[in-house]
């Protein structure tokens, strides 16, 4: 491990810490905070900090709701935005019930359990590199995102560029401060639409990063009087934002997806085989709001087709030209709504299904998918991404294995709390219906 117990304790007084977060994810990929006084830290340290889980969504218990938080030591960072009562430092954690039992419904335990799954198979590392876009709005006085879109809804207010930029240059900077190695930041194809790209790390460090990341952005914006928003098609009419998921498997220092011959290695072929086989199911793991949907839709880079390519970017997965560490699969449909231990988990499982099936790969799509005809779309054996939350989820209850990937606890969470929101959303009638039916019945 990289910090012992011992490691910890110094630090924290080396850097007057006065507060420790102690942090993990609920189901819905929000991050929840345990924040206790530096005082504690010997209790932090001997996993003994109980919080109340059945206040937790996807948490809930019948029994007892006390549960355990055994913070990850490897995850120790100080904050470097400072407050008058001292420093801030998180840690993340797993979460325990009182008898000593990993919680199945902790979604970071998840991909720790498929993880080692890959491991049983003899790989050892599952490698991701996240490519998260997020907006960047105006606040009014009281500090609330401001969307004044115009009568067409083309035109909108948004930051000016400079504003924009000044703030992800701080938000690049203030990562890079936390250990956060950026490859890339730019502004996006959207109007007030932002990229920061940063270097590929192992599937879990990678959840943590992503969890981090949009903490970070989100608190940088607000000190610069702006909203930042992960919501994956704020404005109709302009691209929305996704996170693309690049990913390669290693064996000690060998990207097994790499070959000399060929785009691809026959190890990616059949992990790939397994994405497009599961690709339905995933989506509701990728894609896990309403509004997901709303960018999964032609004509704005996101796919909407079950497909692979190393020709063009409209693919569902694309093939990079890249060579040797850097050979990747790119999943282009998860969106940064997705909880990251979830997505990852089922993505990692399904390609290993593929490693122990012998599915047969569907050929590459060389051609414009958007451009085909459907009888084309149909003779290439194209088959759609679900279009809705209820599609997609009517593909994960078919699904068993995905199910599988996300173990019985979470699968039912997972339902019990999507159902809900689609429910919800069909009794609301929406502005849209009012301005497009009431003028004609
Ligand atoms: P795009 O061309 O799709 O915009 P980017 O350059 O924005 O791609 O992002 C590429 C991402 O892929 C980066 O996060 C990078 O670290 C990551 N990456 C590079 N090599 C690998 C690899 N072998 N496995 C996983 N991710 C990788
Ligand atoms: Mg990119
Ligand atoms: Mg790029
Ligand atoms: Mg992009
Ligand atoms: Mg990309």
């Amino acid at each position: 491990n990289k910090y012992s117990a011992e490691d910890i304790k110094e630090m924290a007084s080396e850097e007057n810490v006065e507060f420790i977060c102690l942090m993990f994810t609920d189901i819905n990929g929000m991050i929840k905070n345990v924040e206790v006084p530096v005082s504690q830290i010997d209790k932090v340290l001997a996993n003994k900090i109980t919080f109340d889980g059945s206040s937790i969504d996807g948490f809930t218990r019948i029994e007892e709701s006390d549960m355990l938080l055994h913070p990850d030591l490897s995850t120790w960072l100080i904050f470097p935005w400072g407050s008058e009562h001292g420093k801030v430092a998180r840690l993340i954690c797993d979460i325990y019930e009182t008898d000593g039992t990993p919680f199945t419904g902790d979604p970071r335990y998840n991909l720790n359990r498929i993880l080692k799954k890959m491991k049983d198979l003899g790989y050892s590392s599952f490698n991701i590199g996240p490519e998260p876009e997020f907006f960047l709005f105006n606040t009014d006085e009281k500090g609330r995102p401001t969307l004044q879109l115009n009568d067409d809804g083309s035109y909108f207010d948004f930051s000016p560029v400079d504003m924009g930029e000044n703030c992800r240059r701080d938000i690049v900077m203030i990562l890079e401060k936390m250990g956060f190695e950026i490859e890339a930041s730019h502004h996006e194809v959207a109007p007030g639409q932002q990229e920061i790209d940063f270097k590929y790390e192992d599937a879990l460090s990678a959840a943590d990063s992503i969890q981090t990341f949009k903490l970070v952005v989100k608190t940088v914006a607000k000190r610069h009087g702006l909203y930042a928003t992960f919501m994956p098609k704020p404005l109709q009419g302009i691209n929305g934002s996704g996170m693309h998921i690049n990913m390669s498997l290693f064996k000690g220092d060998d990207n097994v997806f790499d070959d000399d011959q060929d785009m691809l290695s026959n190890t990616a072929k059949q992990f790939l085989s397994g994405l497009i086989v599961h690709s339905r199911a995933l989506t509701a793991v990728n894609n896990p709001t309403i509004n997901s949907y709303k960018r999964l839709v032609p004509g704005y880079e996101a796919p909407t087709y079950i497909a692979w390519s190393s020709k063009n970017r409209s693919p569902l997965v694309r093939v990079p030209a890249a060579k040797g560490k850097s050979k990747r699969l790119e999943m282009r449909s998860v969106d940064p709504t997705t909880n990251p231990y979830l997505a990852i988990a089922c993505i990692l499982d399904a390609g290993l299904d593929g490693l122990q099936s012998d599915y047969k790969l569907m050929p590459e799509v060389k051609e414009n998918i958007y451009a085909m005809t459907e009888e084309r779309r149909e003779e290439l054996g194209i088959d759609d991404l679900p279009s809705t939350l209820h599609n997609a989820l009517k593909a994960l209850r078919k699904d068993k294995f995905v199910q599988e990937s996300l173990g019985k606890s979470l699968t039912n969470s997972l339902f019990a709390a999507k159902n809900a929101e689609w429910d919800k959303y069909c009794q609301t009638v929406s502005q849209w219906e009012r301005d497009t039916y009431m003028p004609l019945y």
